[in-house]
């Protein structure tokens, strides 16, 4: 299997309940690489173009003000199978539904606030790490 990116953004809600750290130490524990991380409070402008693909969405606008309301981490994350291992340890988007242990389990709130992003495709990954992380903040992949 590859060594694959893939892109987190711990949410305000968990920033707010002082979680990002123990996100990241259970990151590392399920073998990902923390490649670059920064704390940062989206403008309404990057919010919106980062979740461009919901804006039809009925809860679109609810989401760009949860997004905004205070500082996140965007995080670049790197392992084996990096996008579907961090679509599993991430869980259901609505806590109520995610398994046991999961990060939204553990520290989401409800279907709105809940706690991480996690990109959906390796495409998309590479998109959404460039999107935060430009020029040489992560290093190019090898070979
Ligand atoms: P993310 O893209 O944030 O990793 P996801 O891929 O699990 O989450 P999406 O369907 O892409 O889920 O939804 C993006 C985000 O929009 C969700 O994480 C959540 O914050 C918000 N959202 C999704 N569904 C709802 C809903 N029914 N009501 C309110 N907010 C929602
Ligand atoms: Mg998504």
């Amino acid at each position: 299997m590859a060594v694959e990116r893939t892109f987190c953004i711990i949410k305000p809600d968990a920033v707010e309940k002082k979680k990002a750290g123990a996100v990241l130490a259970l990151l590392e524990e399920k073998g990902f690489s923390i490649l670059a991380c920064k704390r940062m409070t989206l403008s309404k402008d990057v919010a919106e173009g980062f979740y461009a693909v919901h804006k039809a969405r009925p809860f679109f606008g609810e989401l760009v003000q949860f997004m905004t309301r205070g500082p996140v981490f965007v995080v670049a994350l790197e392992r084996e199978n990096a996008v579907a291992e961090y679509r599993k340890v991430m869980g259901a988007t609505d806590p109520a539904k995610a398994d046991e242990g999961t990060i939204r389990k553990l520290y989401g709130g409800n279907v709105g606030e809940n706690a991480v992003h996690g990109s959906d495709s390796l495409e998309n990954a590479k998109i959404e790490i460039s999107y935060f992380f430009p020029g040489n903040e992560v290093a190019p992949v090898a070979g």
